[in-house]
């Protein structure tokens, strides 16, 4: 890859998959968690907040309109990363 790229990194689970893992499984040593919306946009998801409040048994389809896209998506879909995944600041947690 070019010049400051970061490394290696690969989609595991497709969102179509993805949605039926619990939080635990998604979050498991070396992966990430990736917000998608339909506009276009990515980004990693701050999952430790959900995590101390003990969310980690639901499903991920369960967090699917906890997120905010910049574009006004009130609902994104998620993919699990495995190693540095996509950066973005245009999806944020809502709660
Ligand atoms: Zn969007």
């Amino acid at each position: 890859m070019a010049d400051g790229s970061r490394p290696f990194s690969r989609r595991l689970l497709v969102a179509s998959s993805a949605r039926a893992l619990t939080l635990t499984e998604a979050c498991r040593p070396g992966r990430r968690l990736v917000a998608i919306c339909r506009c276009g946009e990515r980004a990693a998801v701050p999952t430790e907040h959900w995590l101390e409040l003990h969310l980690g048994a639901l499903r991920l389809s369960t967090f699917e309109t906890r997120l905010r896209c910049i574009c006004g998506a009130r609902q994104v879909a998620f993919e699990v990363w495995i190693g540095e995944p996509p950066q973005g600041a245009a999806i944020t947690l809502f709660r």
